[in-house]
């Protein structure tokens, strides 16, 4: 099958920075702090994006840099020691701490690295700190993930090699963790293991037996760095509605040397459940058209379950990179006349967006609100991170993500 070509932009962008990673991954490393090194903006950004989960007592903080420490006129490193000793002092159950760069830290050239060597001394035996930048207005938001998981890799215990095991790389929520271990069980692969893992003391081991598959399209310098500790990658798209989850499962079958029939019987219950949860998704999608503006790195993957799945009509789907390497499945899925473009120029691109009037237009939260406001249906790109969307059991899930604004917009009118 034939991609579509690749339009590349360049302008004027409009995307959060990596700090948002924060937001799910303390969800996930259950005995990590993230402690970001920033300006108030810094705070006032986590807080609103974390503002999804009142409930939970969190696990990061803002380290805040006055006017003074931009200045250079305050030793930070002082100050830096000072909070990370309040941080654990509070919180005996830390065993990694996180030391977030943010483009203040930056700024100033606060050697984190140095910060995170000098305070792993000071409790060595008890935490780890590492450290990891998430700065910047020129990445995509989804970046501060795959920065957290490199901070992660010289952590991993090397597997002696020959030794065989499936890594699974990329955030899963929990539940959606335990069903992916549940199924690759019943298909008799295994060890398995996940990167990040829930807790410290969880790392997965690395060597040249070592099999991978990406659960998150936006990991790639990650998967780099494993391929040259000898891991080796499995091409497959990615686990996304019934089609991505079966070839993504059948990637790891396939590398196991087990029988196609097996794949069938194990996942068909499953495979059932999700086609009857999709059918009614479907008769609100279906033929509705959708353009995605760049922001999360899951626009393709999102794009061809939409349209192969969904019946989704793709106006223009947008993406802030486009990693070849680990788009190589998924692009010849996509309909070969497709508009797809890497990079941002916005004001051409909302012009572009504003002549074709799509029915959902899937986009960042500081654009939705104005679309919003000129009669544009739009959805948060950020939800999709936020949200268990993998699997067979969340396809549905996935897909009433998108249908929820259509439906709404529909009562609205009436
Ligand atoms: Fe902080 Fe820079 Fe992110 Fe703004 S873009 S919130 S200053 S790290």
């Amino acid at each position: 099958m034939s991609a579509p070509e690749i339009r590349c932009e360049q302008g004027q962008r409009q995307v959060f920075c990596g700090l948002s990673g924060i937001v799910w991954l303390h969800r996930k490393i259950q005995d990590a702090f993230f402690l970001v090194v920033g300006s108030r903006t810094c705070a006032h950004l986590l807080q609103s994006a974390a503002g999804v989960m009142i409930f939970a007592e969190p696990r990061f903080a803002t380290a805040i840099l006055q006017e003074r420490d931009l200045a250079g006129l305050a030793d930070c490193n002082q100050e830096l020691d000072r909070v990370a000793a309040e941080v654990l002092e509070r919180r005996p159950d830390i065993k990694t701490l996180f030391l977030v760069g943010s483009c203040p830290s930056e700024v100033i050239k606060l050697d984190l690295g140095k910060a995170a060597e000098r305070l792993s001394e000071v409790y060595r035996g008890r935490v780890r700190v590492l450290d990891y930048s998430a700065s910047g207005l020129e990445t995509a938001f989804t970046q501060g993930e795959d920065a957290c998981l490199q901070a992660l890799l010289p952590e991993l215990p090397t597997r002696p090699a020959g030794e065989r095991s499936l890594l699974i790389v990329g955030t899963l929520p929990d539940v959606v963790e335990d069903q992916f271990k549940r199924l690759f069980a019943e298909l008799g692969i295994g060890p398995v293991e996940f990167l990040p893992p829930r807790h410290a003391t969880d790392y997965p081991s690395v060597g040249s037996g070592t099999l991978m598959l990406l659960a998150q399209p936006f990991v790639g310098e990650t998967a780099r760095a494993l391929q040259q500790r000898g891991a080796t990658l499995l091409t497959a798209p990615y686990p996304f509605g019934i089609e991505g989850t079966r070839a993504w499962l059948k990637a790891a079958t396939d590398a196991w040397g087990i029988a196609a029939e097996q794949l069938e019987r194990v996942t068909a219950p499953a495979i059932a459940r999700a086609q009857t949860g999709l059918a009614r998704q479907r008769d609100i999608l279906a033929g509705k058209r959708i353009s995605f503006l760049p922001d999360s790195q899951l626009e393709i993957p999102m794009a061809r379950f939409l349209q192969r799945e969904c019946g989704m009509e793709l106006v223009e789907v947008a993406t802030p990179f486009l990693d070849r390497q680990l788009m190589e499945a998924e692009l010849p899925l996509l309909p070969p006349d497709l508009h797809l473009t890497e990079g941002q120029d916005l004001d051409l691109q909302l012009d572009r967006l504003r002549a074709a009037r799509p029915d959902l237009t899937v986009c960042g939260l500081g654009l939705a609100n104005p679309l919003e406001a000129e009669g544009l249906r739009t959805k948060w790109s950020i939800e999709l991170v936020f949200t268990p969307v993998h699997g067979f059991d969340q396809a549905a899930d996935l897909a009433e993500l998108f249908a929820r604004p259509l439906v709404r917009g529909a009562l609205l009118k009436v």
